[in-house]
């Protein structure tokens, strides 16, 4: 049976009153097929990361003459596309990536999302996709998590992968923004990213290929950015490294990002250095927030261009002691090797470093409600 129903899940106003005045405007169809109790602890039971998705997805429609319309939660299943439909062809299309996180009381929270509406807009000025407000975002996840919050994992170090998309969706093959644009979340379990402990990776820094270049999209998150460094990373692979760090496209000489990472370094003195935004690398939430985190324990935390050439030497020198790369999936990833054509260096003893791994508990601590918010980072959804 399908039914069709108002928006009532959910205790009453947790985010603001305009939030959810506008979570109140989905309709709410439930599938008919939803996963029976013992099908959803089943598929709840370590998953495999984004291959297991909840019974529904949020979904809002966009048309050039209308704007943003017919907001709704859906039963998850395929879509039926136009085999012209423009993001098939020019690869118009943008994404986001956040986890809800249930706290010891069963409320569910959100880490910072306005900052990732606010980068999804970002993201669509760049791909000329229209912007999204980010009240429209943070309704469309909390009604979909509301709708699926038996789907909320509850082990440790699990949560539900939030995948807010968009893309163009009008069937037409000239080269210009398209008329038709869908919206949609969909959510999927994770489990703990680190079975069995956090375990560091090696990176290979590529030479040859870029994921991004100056004026280009790299710091919008677009799929067309990840396609560019499948190839880089399966090569990487291939040579027995886990992961590929990326230069800057103009000179080849300083360290941007991974694939879909950001990179830090923590050197003898216990200063902190990222990589500075040039336009190329993408602003990740989880990068400002250590930055913010480091400051707070009164690091000196330095955004400027590295040279690759001055961490090969720091590294063997002794005046990089710590690397790790960041971003929401895998929160904090200690990194214990760095190898390019020329070098081949471990990172101190090979071992996750100190602060990588107070980071990464202070970080967890607050996302799953286990220390204050000191900052005011955590919504509440459901
Ligand atoms: C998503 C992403 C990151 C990490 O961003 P978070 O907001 O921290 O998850 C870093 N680099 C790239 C290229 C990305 O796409």
């Amino acid at each position: 049976m399908t039914s069709t129903t108002e928006n009532t899940a959910g205790p009453a106003t947790i985010l603001s009153e305009d939030i959810e005045e506008i979570a109140d405007l989905f309709s709410v169809t439930l599938t008919d097929t939803p996963a029976s109790d013992e099908e959803r602890a089943k598929k709840l039971d370590s998953p495999k990361f984004g291959t297991v998705f909840t019974d529904h997805m949020a979904r809002i429609s966009w048309r050039r003459d209308e704007g943003w319309v017919h907001r709704r939660v859906q039963k998850y299943g395929p879509l039926q596309l136009d085999p012209a439909t423009a993001v098939l062809h020019y690869g118009q299309e943008i994404f986001e990536g956040l986890k809800a996180y249930q706290h010891a009381d069963g409320s569910v929270w959100a880490f910072r999302p306005e900052e990732n509406a606010a980068r999804l807009a970002r993201s669509a000025h760049r791909l000329a996709l229209p912007a999204l407000p980010v009240d429209d975002f943070m309704a469309a996840c909390a009604v979909l998590v509301r709708t699926d919050r038996a789907w909320v994992p509850t082990a440790p170090d699990s949560s539900l992968y939030l995948r807010p998309f968009m893309f163009a969706s009008e069937p037409f093959l000239g080269v210009r923004p398209a008329d038709e644009v869908q919206f949609l979340v969909i959510a999927s379990p994770s489990g703990a990213y680190f079975a069995g402990g956090v375990k560091p990776v090696s990176i290979w820094v590529d030479a040859e290929y870029h994921r991004a270049g100056p004026g280009g999209t790299g710091a919008a998150k677009c799929g067309g950015n990840y396609a560019a460094s499948l190839l880089p990373q399966m090569e990487a692979a291939a040579k027995g490294f886990d992961q590929v760090c990326f230069l800057d496209g103009g000179s080849n000489v300083y360290l941007e990002e991974l694939g879909g990472m950001n990179v830090f370094l923590v050197m003898d003195d216990g200063s902190v250095h990222t990589p500075e935004l040039t336009g190329s690398i993408l602003e990740g939430v989880t990068r400002s927030s250590i930055l913010r985190l480091a400051a707070d324990h009164g690091r000196d935390v330095v955004e400027r261009r590295i040279p690759l050439t001055e961490l090969v030497e720091g590294l063997k020198g002794g005046r990089v002691a710590e690397v790790f790369a960041c971003g929401t999936a895998a929160v904090v990833t200690p990194v214990g090797r760095l190898a390019g054509e020329t070098f081949d260096a471990t990172v101190g003893d090979g071992q996750p470093g100190e602060l990588t791994i107070a980071i990464r508990q202070e970080l967890t601590d607050i996302q799953y409600g286990r220390t204050p918010d000191r900052h005011g980072w955590m919504r509440r959804l459901a």
